[in-house]
């Protein structure tokens, strides 16, 4: 057993994992998750796993993808939550991996809860969140003394039933937004953080793919992002930052070195 190894406990048979896989090169991930991939019999990932993460899955390991089980195009979150729950019953030890960070944007709250409700021991492995790495990697702080002491991390696609984003009042806070899910809904988040008073000229960060080999990045203005994504610029996934923030990477620009996209993430 690696020094590595011995740092996390041994999945039990019949137990859940909640891990986050982080944003996709598998050198981002925890220790914690790359050893419960090391132990796991079943793997139920989504669809934005990398497949540098999936290869270090256990020999023997069955891997699953959520979103096409029972071949629907998108596996509705019940039935998610059902084969978590009987993976379990029948003894497995399973890794339930996504993207980022578990419980920011993944729906990794409603898996906790249906594993309570069903009576199943889990733990939650925190991952490195997209919308904080997509940043960092390209010199974009989530906070500085200088521009922010606070920060936003929103949704561009709110839940049915959940009511719509206020993005003027969002604006009117003043702190830098970092959007995820937000490609398709981009003219109208602009539009609307724009009537809060945010300024035309507000810098702006886009990143694509962070992490992997298909990464892209585009620097804009508030003013330029409609335009961007309705000409099919800006492809999902995509992390969005906007504010004072996005400025500082000209400042590190010179000196940060190129991030090293991992080959297979
Ligand atoms: N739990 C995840 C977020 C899941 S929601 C996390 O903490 O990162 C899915 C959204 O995450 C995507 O629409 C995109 O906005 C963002 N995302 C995930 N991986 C990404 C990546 N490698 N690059 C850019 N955005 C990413």
């Amino acid at each position: 057993m690696s020094a590595l190894s011995r740092l996390t406990p041994a999945i039990e048979p019949g137990t859940v994992w909640l891990v986050g896989a982080g944003p996709g090169d598998p050198g981002l991930l925890t220790v914690h998750a790359a050893n419960a991939l090391a132990q796991a019999d079943v793997v139920v990932h989504d669809a934005l796993i990398g497949e540098g993460v999936l290869a270090l899955a256990r020999e023997g390991a069955v891997l699953e993808y959520a979103g096409k089980r029972g071949g629907k195009p998108s596996a509705v979150q019940r039935d998610i939550c059902e084969r978590l729950i009987a993976l379990a019953r029948a003894g497995k030890r399973v890794v339930r991996l996504k993207g980022g960070d578990p419980f920011v944007f993944g729906r990794g709250g409603e898996e906790a809860l249906a594993l309570a409700q069903a009576g199943i021991r889990f733990r939650i492995v925190p991952g490195v969140s997209s919308g904080l790495a997509a940043l960092a990697i390209h010199g974009v702080p989530a906070t500085t003394r200088d521009t922010n002491h606070a920060v936003v991390l929103a949704t561009g696609h709110a839940a049915e039933g959940a009511g719509g984003t206020d993005w003027a009042a969002l604006a009117r806070t003043g702190a830098p937004i970092v959007l995820y899910m937000a490609v398709s809904t981009l003219p109208s988040i602009a539009a609307g953080l724009i009537e809060g008073g945010l300024a035309a000229t507000t810098p702006v960060l886009v990143v694509h793919a962070a992490t992997s080999t298909r990464e892209e990045i585009i620097e804009a203005s508030l003013a330029e992002l409609p335009a961007l994504a309705q000409a099919g610029r800006i492809a999902s996934p995509a992390i969005v930052a906007i504010g004072a923030i996005a400025r500082v990477r000209a400042a590190l620009a010179e000196h940060l070195l190129a991030y090293r996209q991992a080959a297979s993430a």
